[in-house]
């Protein structure tokens, strides 16, 4: 008899997951001396208004406390499948992950749980279809030990293998589910 609870466990310490911003239009509004003012939505991310300082990249909402975080070309870097550099960290609560923003580059973002070697881990690629997502795992695919356990995108993704494993790019969700 295998002790599910205790096999999931071990496994869950094991690897690092990221937390995945969806893309949203928030709604702008400026008062009568020209401040603007914005609304956000936790957990997503906008792209800059118009007429915003050239070194705004993106505008995020923390997803643990709702406070909004303006990402600056001298302090972030986006890659071109929307990591963002270095790792998020929140100035008003303790949120601190690494972090990609959905649909950057307008192709949805998708997550694939894969097994090397026997350990799991989650890539990243942008893509038009999940089909598109299988062709840019790279050459890691051609290791004799690599297995594709779920491929889907990459907002709210969960994969469960045989062994029991959680995988999840959803980390809120899944915080929350690990302590209840
Ligand atoms: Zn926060």
């Amino acid at each position: 008899m295998t002790d599910s609870l205790a096999n999931t466990s071990t496994v869950r310490s094991t690897h690092v997951e990221a937390f995945v911003f969806k893309k949203s239009e928030w709604e702008y509004s400026q008062d009568a001396d020209g401040h603007r003012t914005v609304k956000g939505y936790a957990g997503t991310w906008t792209t800059p208004y118009d007429g915003a300082p050239p070194w705004l990249l993106a505008l995020i909402s923390c997803p643990s406390c709702g406070a909004n975080l303006l990402l600056h070309d001298r302090v972030h870097q986006i890659d071109r499948l929307g990591k963002i550099h270095p790792d998020i960290r929140c100035n008003k609560c303790a949120f601190s992950r690494a972090c990609y923003l959905d649909k950057w580059n307008d192709k949805d973002l998708y997550a694939c749980a894969i097994e090397v070697d026997g350990r799991p881990e989650i890539h990243y690629m942008h893509a038009s279809n999940q089909a598109e997502a299988r062709l840019h795992m790279g050459p890691i695919a051609h290791k004799k030990s690599f297995r594709i356990v779920a491929l889907g995108r990459a907002i709210g993704f969960v994969a469960n293998d045989d062994h029991g494993e959680d995988l999840s790019a959803d980390v809120m969700t899944k915080k929350e589910s690990q302590q209840s």
